[in-house]
């Protein structure tokens, strides 16, 4: 048997693949590139597993029989190159992870957009079904430390591209992807057809008696899907064509089609709004139903689903004016289908740090729906650029509390404001979270 493990990278997913490889008997060494955070120090220190930060040892790292990497970990880190050109086996947290599931069924859910909000409504589906499920891997627990501290009979989990990178055996036996749109090229070589490719990796190792659900009407998954054939049962999420097997919305009505089965349920209903929500619908209505969960189960949980903080979430009503925060939009695609869904003359808060945005793709909607833009970044001309001549009124801001203000001025009876920036949030927060809850506390202020 492989008896040590070193793992590289001590965040969420370091220290889960530390801890399950720690309860199943390797010996255990964690190497950082910088500090461990406190929180996790005290976790590996609890577990008396040893560790070094701020640098790896080459040397050490080298003699592993197993090395996991984090996520974060971009692969042309010097160490990662080290570690390939001496032919060292690398493998991804959740390959690592999936190797002690045991008799329990996997879900895996990837996509560019829309993987936290599938993964947190199907798990709200199994709970209300009374299924022992967790939602873990992206949010929550990690993968590994989900199996290691807390065992499911279905494990929901949100998988990342970086964690797709790396698996081998990794086979979910339900595989959802969302749809692909540009994200990330940074660590694919600014190669679009890398990132597909991981993204795909999700199918690899599927079986024909596995589920692959997917969005036939994204443009990038279908141009791309007959390249990575799999001869699993596939379930096109729609509302553009004809289907035989699979789920679509059809006059206001989302029909679900699995064998013979047949569910109805009228779009309306669903407390997640936006045609983005209703894609999300389909996939994990669809995944539902291939578990053999009731239909009138699946309804009732769509019914009684909440919305998810930082997506479209309403904050508050202030003077007849709606506050949405849309903090986790931090692209390009994401803001579109905020946008699309906006009933009231909107002001817009858009900006931060842009990851090679073509903001021609919301010139349509912008000069639909938006009154004003309030940028929020440090960098603000491409936005100027792009919409200096469609909205009357645009004004830089540098803090959530001096962009509410704005809003708060612009706005008049009627009107949304609503946070969708389509940028990440690092030039002037630490997260996307950061940057939801100061302006929720801005609007909260006023
Ligand atoms: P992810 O986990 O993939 O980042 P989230 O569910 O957290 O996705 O949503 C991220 C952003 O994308 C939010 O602004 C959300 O409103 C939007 N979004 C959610 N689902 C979709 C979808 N299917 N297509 C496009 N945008 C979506």
């Amino acid at each position: 048997m492989n008896n040590t493990i070193v793992i590289l990278g001590a965040a969420e997913s370091g220290i889960g693949a530390a801890i399950l490889a720690k309860q199943q008997g390797y010996a255990v060494w964690v190497s950082d590139a910088g500090i461990i955070k406190q929180q996790y120090k005290t976790e590996l220190e609890n577990l008396n597993i040893l560790f070094e930060e701020n640098g790896h040892t080459i040397e050490k790292i080298a003699t592993a029989d197993v090395i996991i990497k984090s996520p974060g970990i971009p692969e042309k880190a010097a160490i990662i190159q080290q570690l390939r050109a001496a032919n060292k086996l690398i493998i991804s947290e959740i390959e690592f992870a999936y190797k002690y599931i045991g008799t329990s069924k996997l879900i895996a859910i990837t996509g560019s957009n829309g993987k936290t909000t599938t993964t947190t409504m199907l798990q709200h589906i199994f709970k209300t079904a009374g299924y022992s499920s967790a939602a873990c891997g992206n949010i929550g627990n990690s993968f590994a430390k989900q199996i290691a501290t807390d065992p499911k009979e279905y494990y929901i989990v949100e998988v990342s591209s970086f964690q797709l990178d790396d698996i081998i055996h990794f086979k979910p036996n339900i595989a959802i992807l969302t749809n692909i749109t540009e994200d990330h090229l940074d660590r694919y070589n600014y190669k679009f057809e890398n990132y597909i490719h991981s993204k795909f990796n999700i199918i690899k190792n599927l079986t024909e008696t596995d589920v692959f659900i997917y969005n036939a009407d994204d443009a990038v998954t279908m141009q791309y899907i007959n390249q990575y054939n799999t001869n699993a049962i596939k379930y096109p999420v729609t509302m553009n064509h004809k289907i035989n097997q699979g789920a679509t919305i059809i006059n206001g009505k989302m029909i679900i089609l699995k064998d013979t089965e047949v569910m109805e349920m009228n779009v309306s209903d669903f407390t997640l709004k936006g045609k983005h929500n209703q894609y999300n619908t389909m996939m994990t209505s669809i995944a539902a139903a291939s578990v053999g969960i009731r239909k009138e189960t699946v309804r009732d949980s769509l019914v009684t689903m909440e919305s998810i903080k930082h997506r479209i979430e309403t904050v508050a009503f202030i003077r007849g004016v709606e506050y949405i925060n849309d903090s986790k939009a931090t692209n390009i695609n994401s803001t579109w289908y905020a946008l699309e869904c906006m009933t009231k003359p909107t002001i817009l808060i858009l900006g931060g740090v842009d990851k090679g945005n073509d903001y021609e793709q919301l010139t349509a909607l912008v000069s639909e729906k938006v009154k004003a833009i309030i940028c929020l970044g440090m960098d603000n001309l491409k936005i100027h650029e792009a919409f200096g001549n469609i909205v009357p009124l645009i004004v830089n801001t540098t803090s959530a509390e001096e962009a509410v203000k704005a809003a708060y001025h612009f706005a008049t009876v009627g009107d949304v404001v609503l946070l969708s920036p389509a940028c990440a949030s690092f030039d002037l927060f630490e997260n996307y979270e950061d940057r939801g809850n100061k302006f929720s506390a801005a609007v909260i202020d006023l």
